[in-house]
């Protein structure tokens, strides 16, 4: 079948167009009365219907290429040796970013740029949304420390599986399961092998077809963003805090393009376009569990890493491994320090990398939950919590900037263990015309 020359773009290019052309879109549609309205009622809900499709299949994908990838790895040991240098590397790298975060809040210091009268217009804007992430944190404070460890071992799997907040729950089951199919004779194991590594297969394509949609999907999610924007005056006052955050993702960006090279010896260029179009769903979405179905595909297909690899890193790395989130906690916490005019000791910034690496571990992989998460950070730290107020205004935008860096960050680590394993290979990259033609 002759496709149209649209199709002939590549992915990421057609999906940054559909992202300038929601923005575009928004901007002039704004300036009329009813345009908020119209975007809000006629747009938006594409954009959900996309973010939903892509969750939607988060759990049979997990299921599916989790326990194939398991099984496949034949013996306990491999895994073993795998996880271990996962959750090493995940841990390093996000020390690594926390304490980048807080090195360049104490040399810019935004804080002391906020008048007392902006933080208290700001304050009294945004105390109300302030006080809800202080409730929904309040719960979590009030568990005992083992806690997150008692809350992986789901009562039931099925429960478990009805809701996409219960993710880690659902990787240790299919890790269990994976286990259980290695011991067991392989002539019984043959059948369920073959069961889930087919439902694998059906996912991915799966995730070929939601493709198909994506540069419309992030037109309407980004066309909903601009509508629904806060004004823009508190925004200007937020600019060195801002400026802050952006340049140490920045820095952590440059980081893991740095250790790709370095580590699996591929260029800055092959590893930045195979990863593209998850980073600009990422970006779209603020989600990076949104985002895991389309991290998985590019990884394996045009990254090279083995899927066995793949489905056992990028997952995990979803949930637990969120390095852009833990570096905008550290230079949140500090920047309302300063806005407080309070001088946060050495031992107190020490104490930070700690529950900022702790506190981006425990945040769910969905829009604005690492802000929830950052008021345990500061009550750690005898920060006041009510500052959660003076960064509303711009969380979203800095969500999007640091979902992204979550989702590069975990495919930097998948390529590091494949390469460790000696399982980076070329990509089997199909040429996305190849693909429509499969697909249509
Ligand atoms: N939105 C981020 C993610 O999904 C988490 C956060 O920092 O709010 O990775």
């Amino acid at each position: 079948m002759k496709l149209p020359s649209m199709t002939k773009l590549a992915l990421h290019w057609r999906i940054l167009l559909g992202m300038a052309a929601g923005v575009v879109f928004a901007a002039l549609l704004i300036q009329f009365e009813w345009g908020k309205d119209f975007i809000v009622n006629w747009i938006k809900p594409f954009g959900t219907i996309f973010i939903n499709l892509l969750k939607l299949i988060a759990i049979p994908l997990i299921l599916g290429s989790l326990i194939t990838g398991i099984a496949d790895l034949n013996n306990i040991t491999q895994l073993s040796k795998m996880g271990l240098r996962t959750i090493l590397i995940y841990i390093g790298t996000t020390v690594i970013a926390v304490s980048v975060g807080l090195a360049i809040v104490n040399v810019i210091r935004p804080g002391t740029a906020v008048t007392e009268e902006t933080r208290t217009k700001l304050i009294t804007s945004y105390e109300k949304q302030a006080g809800d992430r202080i409730v929904a944190a309040e719960k979590q404070r009030q568990s005992g420390p083992l806690k997150p460890l008692e809350d992986l071992v789901p009562e039931n799997i099925i429960g478990a599986a009805s809701s996409n907040a219960n993710m880690l729950q659902v990787i240790v089951f299919a890790i269990f399961f994976g286990i259980g199919l290695i011991l067991i004779p392989p002539e019984k194991a043959a059948p369920v092998k073959g069961f889930f590594s087919g439902l694998n297969e059906v996912v991915l394509k799966m995730i070929d077809l939601i493709m198909l949609a994506a540069p419309f999907g992030v037109f309407a999610l980004l066309a909903a963003i601009i509508a629904e924007a806060p004004g823009t005056d508190l925004f200007i006052a937020l600019l060195w805090y801002a400026l802050s955050v952006v340049s140490g993702l920045a820095l952590i960006y440059f980081f893991y393009v740095f250790l790709v090279w370095t580590f699996t010896g591929k260029s800055p260029s092959f590893f930045l376009k195979g990863i593209a179009p998850a980073q600009l769903l990422a970006f779209s979405t603020s989600s990076s569990a949104a985002t895991l179905p389309v991290t998985m595909e590019r990884v394996t297909e045009h990254l090279g890493v083995d899927d066995d690899v793949a489905s056992f890193v990028l997952p995990i790395g979803a949930t637990v491994n969120m390095d852009g989130t833990s570096l905008y906690q550290a230079v949140a916490a500090v920047f309302i320090a300063q806005t407080f005019g309070m001088d946060l000791s050495f031992g107190v910034q020490l104490g930070i990398i700690v529950t900022a690496t702790l506190a981006s571990i425990g945040s769910a992989a969905v829009p604005g939950a690492g802000m929830v998460m950052l008021v345990i950070v500061l009550a750690q730290a005898g920060i006041p919590e009510v500052g959660l107020a003076l960064i509303f205004a711009i969380d979203r935008p800095l969500d999007m900037c640091r979902t992204t860096i979550n989702v590069t960050g975990d495919a930097t680590v998948s390529m590091i263990i494949a390469k460790m394993l000696g399982r980076l290979g070329e990509p089997v990259e199909q040429k996305w015309d190849d693909r429509l033609d499969e697909v249509i």
